[in-house]
């Protein structure tokens, strides 16, 4: 079926002020960067996401990519990488203390928690790095010295693919609309991974009610319409969220009181390990609480892939990508669309 929300005709998908072109005259450049969260092995699956990128994108603009790693890059990774871009590559070591699983966390009751969510099929459950992954990019990525004078990221994973050409800076276009989070996939997620991740959030709430943002996306966060059984799993939480792998967004937000007092509540409820919390909803809840809805921003312009799901606009600009469709995949994943509900509630921006 054709999911395209947007009903919009041909050619109208792309954001094509002549303000954002390369070079126009006037253009004071953003501070910003493409930033990858990646593992050596994972060096061939890189290449093809920088291919994509760079290609649609960034040879027209330059921006800088920043890899981390929790262990050293090797020779030959940062040989082929820096060889697919005219842009300068950083490749900056994650510090110890923003890696290892933290000294509040109880081995044993962690190990134990790893059995029950096996049991309950939530993925990556017993791999330790993926539980560090996720709190890293939940509240730390943003706090590496690399980034001290950056303001804006384009979040990049291994081995996804972008098909539309894009023409204008999207960090201009963030800075001067005002945006602080871009996203193109919205999904419903495990709510056996997230258990307690609502709870500990209402606590937060009544702690510091000040933090609540009074243009809050608040019923797009407990919608129960459309699937109440994940409402149910997830004790009063959709589910929805902004699917993470790809993000464009302003760490200001994620560098302000509000999500700092956040993240450090989340962090000591032990929730990362003892449960299987993505950054993903940890993002979404906060932006859907802590931030005017107003300011973010769906990119229909930005096709993309990340197996399995997909963003793909009706535009000649776009190649590889079938209009509209979210998956390739079972017919069954379709259910995990949130985008319906995001329009809804917010609209589309
Ligand atoms: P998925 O997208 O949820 O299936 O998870 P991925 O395996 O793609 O991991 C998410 C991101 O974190 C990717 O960019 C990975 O390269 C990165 N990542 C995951 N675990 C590690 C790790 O232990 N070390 C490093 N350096 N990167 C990791
Ligand atoms: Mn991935």
């Amino acid at each position: 079926p054709n999911l395209d929300p947007t009903g919009e005709p041909e050619g109208k998908l792309i954001y094509a002020s002549e303000e954002y072109a390369p070079g126009a005259a006037g253009t004071a450049r953003t501070s910003a960067t493409l930033l990858a969260l990646v593992r050596n092995e994972e060096l061939d699956d890189m290449l093809q996401s920088m291919r994509d990128l760079e290609r649609t994108w960034n040879h027209k603009f330059n921006y800088p990519w920043t890899f981390f790693n929790d262990v050293p890059f090797t020779e030959e990774f940062k040989k082929k990488t820096q060889a697919l871009t005219n842009a300068e590559c950083r490749y900056e070591l994650i510090p110890d203390e923003h890696w290892e699983v933290p000294s509040w966390i109880n081995n044993d009751l962690f190990v134990e928690s790893t059995k029950t969510l096996k049991e309950q099929k939530v993925q990556y459950a017993e791999l330790v790095s993926y539980h560090q992954m996720c709190r890293w990019n939940s509240g730390l990525f943003y706090k590496h010295p690399a980034l001290a004078d950056v303001q804006y990221y384009w979040r990049v994973e291994p081995k996804v693919h972008f098909f539309c050409d894009i023409d204008y800076d999207v960090f201009r276009y963030m800075q001067d609309n005002n945006k602080t989070y871009g996203f193109t996939i919205n999904l419903y997620d495990s709510p056996q991974s997230i258990p307690t991740l609502w709870p500990e959030t209402l606590k937060f709430m009544a702690d510091h009610p000040e933090h609540v943002h009074e243009n809050n996306a608040m019923n797009w966060l407990t919608d129960r319409a459309r699937r109440p059984d994940h409402n149910d799993k997830a004790n009063g939480y959709s589910t929805c969220h902004f699917w993470s792998n790809f993000e464009i967004a302003d760490m200001s937000f994620w560098r302000s009181k509000a999500y700092e007092d956040y993240f450090n509540h989340l962090d000591r409820s032990g929730g990362f390990f003892y449960e299987r919390w993505g950054d993903a909803p940890v993002h979404s809840i906060a932006l859907g609480l802590f931030e005017d809805k107003s300011r973010i921003h769906w990119f229909r312009d930005i096709g993309y892939q990340h197996i399995p799901f997909f963003n793909c606009p009706n535009s000649p600009k776009c190649k590889g990508c079938v209009t509209g469709r979210l998956t390739d995949g079972e017919a069954f994943l379709h259910r995990e669309d949130c985008r319906p509900n995001w329009f809804k509630y917010v609209g589309m921006g």
